[in-house]
């Protein structure tokens, strides 16, 4: 019955280009806005597959879009390849054992999230062809998830004006639709100046850029009792103002990620982190400057865009996983602790199968998970267009995100049949949504619905450019 759609056929097709595709990219990790090669693998495989092609997308360099079909609903399916620092990782090897060079790894399976995207987008182009139904297809290829909130730019540059619904996905340990559950974030950077001075000569002649950051992060700890409790806020000292503790720091530089769940309690923390930093400069007779690095919404569900994805997985079942594929999860896990295991299970509201190394089942509508803390710059196209998103079976039950095991599973055997499973999913629920345009209304009147009281308001402030060129910690 696996191929009982002429979609999924469509996609089995040409699942070697993309499993090749895919460890190209697993094989050249770039970071953050610097994807120059990984975007070059992609826009390529676009002109093999024959879309229309737009570069630089909203202006962001490794930014690149194809369109396929004529007329009709406007269906994006949207893909990423960015990799992370410090994952680096021999690929199907059950140590950690960096490769040489710069460390960087895709510890977040993006690898396979750009390529199952396009998997899906280049069916579904075969598919409108085919039918000669009216109906466009576009692949957006994001860059910058990590950090770096590229898809909010996009938003705010409009790439996303005429889409109609989004699909898109996540590697994950079992398959399913995306609970729409994701903190809205934002990156700023507080710069203090202050006066340097010897700092036992002349101390009263000094200012400290240093003291304000210290009491800056004093104010930012007392308010967490008084902010919502699933609001998070992490910092990082980025210059301390010099090594020499005999002068007197004139500069020291802090990096504030402020996390809540959704985003006008993020514009409200962010005047309260702003206050207690102005604060921090008056008490020290110091100035501060801020700016903004990157933001993201949190995310929208969409439920009858989740009631298509859910169907069209109910109809597919769990991807093929081996009897092969399940042994080697098994040594993967043999890295993990149970907690870890207990997590993955406990994150979509299954009740733990011991010693299964990928998952056998599908994870039913009604499971009730927990929800994710996490961040993704999905959320901000969620709000501006009816978007669902699936989690796709990749790698063994209880890997940890960001982990060097993710990296090691990323070209195996399970993530390759993980990623044409979910290419599948994605590809089938973009046809069921062009065959019944009803489910585009509904969307539409969803996502107005979940809108009415608060509207979208980008968390970039207006003339915020993205960060290229420079390092944005994760
Ligand atoms: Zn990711």
């Amino acid at each position: 019955m696996k191929n009982a759609e002429r979609i999924w056929d469509l996609v089995d097709q040409r699942r070697a280009d993309y499993q090749d595709l895919s460890d190209r990219i697993w094989g050249m990790p770039e970071l953050c806005y610097n994807e120059h090669r990984s975007v070059a693998e992609h826009k390529a495989m676009l002109e093999k597959e024959g879309f229309r092609i737009t570069e630089k997308v909203a202006g962001i360099p490794t930014a690149v879009m194809g369109e396929a079909g004529e007329g009709g609903p406007v269906i994006a399916i949207l893909g990423e390849y960015d990799a992370l620092p410090g994952l680096s990782q021999e690929a199907d090897v059950t140590e950690q054992r960096p490769m040489p060079g710069d460390g960087y790894g895709h510890g977040c399976g993006h690898n396979l999230l750009g390529s199952a995207s396009m998997l899906a987008a280049a069916a579904v182009k075969d598919w409108l062809a085919e039918n000669g139904i009216p109906g466009r297809v576009r692949y957006y290829g994001c860059p910058a998830e990590e950090g770096g909130a590229a898809k909010a730019f996009m938003v705010r540059e409009g790439a996303f004006a005429d889409v109609d619904v989004a699909i898109s996905w996540h590697p994950a340990a079992f398959a399913a639709v995306q609970e729409a559950i994701s903190l809205a974030n934002t990156r700023i950077d507080f710069t203090f100046k202050g006066r340097a001075s010897h700092a036992a000569a002349a101390p009263q002649l000094g200012r400290s850029a240093l003291d304000a950051v210290e009491l800056m992060s004093v104010g930012v700890n007392y308010m967490r009792e008084h902010m919502p409790s699933d609001a998070r806020i992490h910092y990082a000292y980025l210059d301390a103002g010099g090594i020499a503790p005999n002068v007197v720091q004139a500069q020291a530089k802090v990096r504030y990620l402020i996390r809540a769940r959704e985003l006008p309690e993020l514009t409200d923390l962010i005047a309260r982190v702003k206050k207690i930093a102005e604060g921090a400069a008056l008490m020290t007779e110091c100035t501060v400057e801020h700016r903004v690095l990157s933001g993201v919404a949190n995310l929208l569900g969409n439920a009858p865009m989740e009631k298509a994805m859910q169907a069209a997985l109910d109809r597919l079942g769990p991807p093929p996983f081996d009897a092969a594929d399940q042994a080697r999860a098994n040594d993967f896990q043999a890295t993990m602790t149970a907690a870890d295991i207990a997590a993955a299970w406990r994150k979509v509201g299954l009740t733990p199968k011991p010693g299964l190394g990928l998952t056998d089942q599908v994870v039913p509508a009604d499971a009730k998970g927990a929800p994710m803390v996490g961040s993704t710059d999905v959320g901000d196209v969620s709000w501006v267009v009816p978007t669902v998103q699936a989690r796709g079976a990749t790698y063994a039950i209880g890997t940890p995100g960001h982990s060097w095991q993710l990296t090691a599973q990323g070209k195996l055997p399970a993530a390759h049949k993980g990623m044409v499973h979910v290419a599948k999913v994605m590809a089938a629920t973009a046809v069921d949504t062009l065959r019944d345009p009803s489910i585009i209304a509904r969307a539409k009147e969803d996502l107005a619905a979940r809108t009415a009281v608060t509207p979208y308001q980008s968390p970039i402030p207006e003339g915020t450019e993205p960060p290229f060129g420079m390092s944005v910690s994760i």
